[in-house]
């Protein structure tokens, strides 16, 4: 059995050189709800483990620039509890609450979920559709990528040894604007995304929609955004015939695999419609009647 070695480090530089210099199998630790059960089933054996929870530009939650910035190591509960944040982002709150329980919560963050590269992850979808912008940190130094660049598929990220995702910025975005993500489980909580659906839309003085952006969770290699099915939105008023334009879109970009939780139809079909509810649910959020 080999030693496992634990740093602490106090900023994502040191921890980018870190994990660059490892020889042995290197991971980053926040709040180690994917990554302890890995380690506990023997799935990943790292012999050093840096935990980035240590590190203040990845445990902050600040507006910036008239948008927001939210280290990636912040704990969902911590951002579900922002209530500055809650109200600018509700469909990124929406997201963040469904991850696990309480106690899941209480340690999980939103780097992690979108590093572990789960295509399921519950916040991945609704940052991509807020149009969340990943600065990532490493031995080359810093780059800004958008967060649906970040994962490559099932576990895999786009990140190069020693990177790490340091922080997210959300842009700014005019008044009535208003995003959700919506999530389908055999089960209320504590359970695998079917299906899910971030959409972040923008309405103008007349209510006809000038900027949308739809991203789809659980139905590929990773969290996808789909420009078509933001195409169907922009230019109406969210009416039927818009809505009905985005469930056909959302549900041709969908390309699911069979599972015990749903087939390959079933998934397609609930894109669709989960698409639907989500712009439904951005759209109030939008007009401020929630
Ligand atoms: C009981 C239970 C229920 C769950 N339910 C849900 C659910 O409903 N929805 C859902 O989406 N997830 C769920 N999860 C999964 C998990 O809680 C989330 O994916 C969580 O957000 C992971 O965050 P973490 O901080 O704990 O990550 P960690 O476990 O610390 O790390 C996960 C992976 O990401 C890497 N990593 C972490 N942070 C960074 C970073 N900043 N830069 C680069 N790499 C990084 C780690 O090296 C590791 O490979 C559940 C887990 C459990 C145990």
């Amino acid at each position: 059995m080999s030693d496992l070695r634990y740093e602490t480090p106090k900023t994502a530089e040191a921890a980018a050189a870190l994990l660059a210099s490892a020889s042995g199998p290197a991971r980053v630790l926040a709040g180690g709800t994917d990554m302890l059960v890995q380690m506990r089933s023997g799935r990943v054996k790292p012999e050093l483990l840096v935990d980035v929870k240590h590190i203040s530009e990845m445990t902050n939650v600040a507006q910036e620039n008239g948008g927001w910035r939210v280290g990636a190591a912040v704990s969902c509960m911590a951002l579900v509890e922002n209530k500055a944040f809650s109200s600018a982002w509700p469909g990124v709150i929406d997201g963040a609450n469904l991850v696990g329980s309480v106690q899941v919560r209480g340690r999980a963050t939103l780097g992690g979920n979108l590093c572990n590269a789960s295509p399921a992850a519950d916040s991945v979808p609704a940052m991509i559709a807020a149009g969340a912008i990943a600065s990532v940190v490493g031995p080359n130094g810093r780059r800004e990528v958008p967060v649906e660049q970040i994962n490559a598929g099932p576990g895999k990220t786009s990140l190069a040894k020693g990177e790490i995702v340091a922080s997210f910025f959300l842009p700014p975005r005019p008044a009535k604007s208003g995003d959700a993500y919506l999530r389908f489980t055999p089960r209320s909580e504590m359970d695998i995304a079917v299906v899910g659906v971030g959409i972040n839309l923008t309405l103008d003085a007349q209510g006809m929609c000038t900027a949308a952006r739809v991203s789809l969770g659980a139905v590929a290699e990773r969290a996808l955004l789909v420009p078509e099915a933001a195409t169907a939105l922009i230019g109406s008023k969210v009416d039927e015939a818009a809505l009905a334009k985005l469930a056909a879109a959302a549900s041709a970009a969908a390309r699911p695999i069979d599972d015990k939780r749903g087939t390959k139809e079933f998934r397609i079909k609930v894109a669709g419609v989960l698409a639907r509810r989500a712009a439904a649910a951005a759209l109030a959020r939008a007009q401020g009647n929630n």
